[in-house]
């Protein structure tokens, strides 16, 4: 093939790649911000077992220390009981001791109650930190590839700008100005193959005869559609 068309080639793969990196640096942050507000939410909707396991752990506690009262209260009506001097004293305290065994025993339902509900959580909380491990492994491990993906872009960018700058020096600048030009107007393609007759850029159908010419002429034609650079490029053979 033709050496500057080949040069050109070259050139344009190094563009489109460069085109590709800078894709990927506006894309990629957008992914990680994407990747950690997912799994934010995901934190948030598993904590909510936790969450109401620890408010019936508190209310536990709080029942524990309502009986506790209440027996104290208990034990200092009947010390005061010992004292007393007349019945009608003596009635209003045993109707105190009734009403206090009274709402200790509601205590002590709401307590049966929440150690159930405990009981229940305690299966799903357990099954709901293994899940989170789990994700959060996930998470952390995507995370990581895209920052590498994000950091690694830059160096690349350079590289491949380096190898550009490089073959753009053997190349005519009348030519490099074309192609440049056609690039600009072309979604970023320049020079693209021609295959059975059709430019592999817009792919429309170019002329028998153009085509013709394409593999066997030394010049170098433009699809008359979209004005690129055209090379002949068989697809059915491996490069
Ligand atoms: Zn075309």
């Amino acid at each position: 093939m033709k050496e500057k068309l080949l040069l050109l080639i070259k050139i344009q793969e190094y563009d489109s790649q460069i085109f590709k990196l800078s894709t990927k640096k506006k894309t990629l942050p957008e992914q990680i911000e994407k990747l950690n507000r997912e799994f934010s939410q995901f934190e948030e909707e598993i904590k909510k077992n936790k969450v109401k396991y620890d408010e019936l752990k508190s209310r536990h506690v709080e029942n524990e220390n309502k009986i506790k009262k209440i027996n104290e209260g208990i034990v200092k009506t009947k010390e005061r009981m010992l004292e007393v001097k007349n019945n009608k004293e003596y009635q209003a305290m045993l109707k105190e001791i009734e009403t206090a065994e009274a709402s200790r025993s509601d205590v002590e339902t709401a307590i049966i109650s929440i150690l159930d509900e405990l009981d229940k959580l305690t299966a799903s909380v357990k099954q709901d930190e293994e899940v989170m491990k789990h994700n959060k492994n996930k998470y952390e491990q995507e995370k990581k590839a895209l920052e590498d993906d994000l950091n690694a872009v830059d160096s690349d960018m350079i590289a491949c700008e380096q190898k550009r700058t490089e073959l753009q020096n053997d190349v005519p600048a009348d030519l490099m100005a074309k192609y440049e030009k056609i690039k600009k107007r072309n979604k970023g393609i320049g020079v693209t193959s021609v295959w059975k007759a059709v430019c592999n850029g817009c792919h429309v159908n170019i002329p028998p005869q153009l085509y013709n010419e394409i593999q066997k002429s030394e010049e170098m034609f433009s699809c008359p559609n979209c004005n690129r650079i055209l090379y002949f490029k068989d697809m059915e053979k491996p490069f």
